[in-house]
């Protein structure tokens, strides 16, 4: 038997569809894993093709250099968890298999979300930055769904860091 759901689907003012809790949620812990097909980078680009899309690959996860998760087939709820650049929820990469965690405790009705951070390549076209443009409208919103790499662990240390000293104090 799985355990039930801490959230349901439903319409977000961020975008389509999002993730909802209907209990208390608490920081750390683990919600759902995030699965669907694993195909390859490679079969990824040929299935999505930029530039016939207008939105953004919302149900696609980079696992690896080598491997993407497309959640179109065979995916679950975790599917419709939105981006967010100030997300009370973040994904972990566990030999090989992606799970979303609370960063923080959650009351019902809010809406979960974490940072997609897709990859920036630097060679970004307007277009792209069309595409990727975020509206989470948060006070911290970077503008972008996209992060450097750099930025991106940088700044997932400074709140590690952060989140020691909080519970350590
Ligand atoms: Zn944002």
């Amino acid at each position: 038997m799985t355990k039930p759901l801490a959230f349901e689907i439903r319409d977000s003012a961020i975008s389509g569809k999002g993730a909802f809790a209907i209990r208390p949620i608490a920081a750390g812990e683990r919600l759902i894993e995030y699965v669907g097909e694993r195909i390859t980078h490679r079969e990824a680009d040929r299935r999505y093709d930029d530039d016939s899309m207008d939105e953004h690959h919302t149900f696609l996860f980079t696992v690896s250099s080598r491997t993407v998760i497309d959640a179109t087939h065979d995916g679950n709820e975790s599917r419709f968890i939105n981006h967010s650049c100030e997300p009370n929820c973040e994904s972990e990469i566990d030999r090989g298999r992606v799970f979303i965690f609370a960063l923080r405790d959650i009351a019902v009705g809010e809406e979960l979300h974490y940072d997609y951070a897709y990859e920036r390549s630097g060679d970004e076209t307007d277009k792209d930055e069309e595409q990727y443009r975020c509206r989470c409208g948060t006070r911290t919103c970077r503008g972008s769904i996209m992060e450097a790499k750099e930025a991106f662990h940088r700044r997932r240390q400074e709140k590690r860091r952060a989140r020691k000293e909080a519970a350590s104090a």
